[in-house]
């Protein structure tokens, strides 16, 4: 994933400064920052739930919201925007299941109503993915009957049921039980360990030192300091970012 100086303005309200800024294949992210500084959306630009004012995002070294035309970038059509978005998987805070679904209906409906997979083929795909993140005996729940731990479980095996080739988790870990973080952090590290490409807004300093090949601190719509975690969370070299690091530590 490339950032090539990406803005961002929300009617005039510019929340995204030039972000220059470079994921490699099967490398693991981390965005840390204070609340506005537009750590959220900068990864809704990723995947275009949010246009970008200026600049381009690659993804795969192709852009998802637009074509090259000539000189000219001109808007893609919704079905390829949809189309390239299907392979970056997106994981919230609030788990965004559908309650009326259970654990393995949830997992399977993307591959079959969107990748026009066999709902047998899917099923078995879903029991697997579901196995794979620990709840191969809740596929038969519905998500009000699953923990939050369990749910966001099931929202990453939903996510991963698309084949994504980037994962983007937005504070994954934030709404839950204390107790609960870690069920959920195991299963992103041990796709992490797969080599799935990952962008991660978190405040799990850490999951980040473990986990990260590159941690970014941003405040005021910039990245202000970017690197190796240790380096980053250790020795801070921006006053911004130590007094980000003094509160969350
Ligand atoms: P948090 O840690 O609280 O989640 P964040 O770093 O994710 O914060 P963003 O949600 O990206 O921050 O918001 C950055 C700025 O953009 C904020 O000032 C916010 O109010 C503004 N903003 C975000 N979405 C919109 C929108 N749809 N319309 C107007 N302003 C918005
Ligand atoms: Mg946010």
């Amino acid at each position: 994933v490339q950032f090539l100086n990406v803005h961002k303005d929300f009617s005039g309200m510019e929340v995204l400064k030039g972000i220059n800024f470079t994921v490699e294949a099967g490398q693991v992210a981390c965005l840390i920052g204070p609340s506005g500084s537009g750590k959220s959306t900068l990864l809704r630009c990723v995947n275009h739930l949010e246009t970008t004012s200026s600049g381009t995002i690659l993804v795969g070294g192709r852009m998802i919201g637009y074509e090259v035309h000539g000189d000219r970038l001109i808007e893609a059509h919704q079905k390829d925007i949809n189309k390239r978005r299907s392979r970056i998987g997106m994981v919230f805070q609030s788990f965004n299941l559908f309650g009326h679904m259970t654990a393995l209906e949830n997992v399977m409906m993307g591959p079959v109503k969107l990748l026009k997979v066999p709902k047998a083929q899917a099923e078995a795909e879903a029991r697997e993915l579901l196995a794979k993140v620990g709840l191969a005996d809740r596929t038969g729940h519905y998500p009000a009957q699953l923990s939050g731990g369990q749910q966001q479980r099931v929202a990453i095996a939903r996510a991963l049921s698309m084949k994504p080739e980037l994962m983007l988790f937005d504070e994954p870990t934030s709404a839950l039980d204390p107790e609960l973080v870690g069920e959920v952090l195991d299963v992103m590290k041990a796709l992490a360990r797969d080599g799935m490409t990952m962008i991660v807004v978190t405040h799990e300093m850490g999951f980040a030192r473990e986990v990260a090949d590159v941690v970014a601190f941003m405040d005021g719509g910039v990245i202000v300091e970017a690197g190796d975690p240790n380096e980053i969370i250790t020795r801070p070299q921006h006053e911004r970012t130590k007094a980000f690091l003094s509160k969350v530590l």
